[in-house]
């Protein structure tokens, strides 16, 4: 996939419409369409990795800024007492469907032992 035809690329440069919770100069967060929690935020880069492996191996600095605002929205979005769930999916097994790296970031309520 180019980040011609990327999904979340087109959502960074506003040719697909999000509800945006946080930007910074290097990332996004925004709800995601289909919440399997009571809060949903995904964070994503703006510039177009493929998966977490390929984003923290190539610039573990953006990595660590995109951690950082999930850790900024999960506070604005008052999960810090009840705790949250942070998980990047990787790859086929890992059941990634978006290829542009992002974390979600779950909380809001209590979760189960897993989530997909
Ligand atoms: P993945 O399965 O790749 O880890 O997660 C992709 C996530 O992107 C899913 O939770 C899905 O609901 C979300 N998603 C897919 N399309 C859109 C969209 O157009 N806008 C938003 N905000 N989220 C999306
Ligand atoms: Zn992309």
């Amino acid at each position: 996939m180019t980040t011609f035809d990327c999904l979340f690329c087109k959502i960074v440069t506003g040719e697909i419409p999000a509800t945006v919770v946080r930007e910074t100069p290097t990332t996004l967060a925004f709800r995601d369409i289909g919440p399997k929690a009571a809060v949903h935020i995904l964070v994503i880069p703006k510039e177009h990795y493929v998966d977490v492996a390929t984003l923290a191996q190539s610039d573990a600095k953006l990595a660590g800024e995109v951690l950082e605002t999930a850790a900024v929205v999960a506070e604005a979005e008052g999960l810090l007492d009840g705790g949250f769930r942070v998980i990047f999916n990787t790859g086929e097994y890992g059941g990634q469907e978006v290829l542009h790296v992002h974390a979600h970031l779950l909380g809001g309520e209590p979760l189960g032992p897993m989530i997909a």
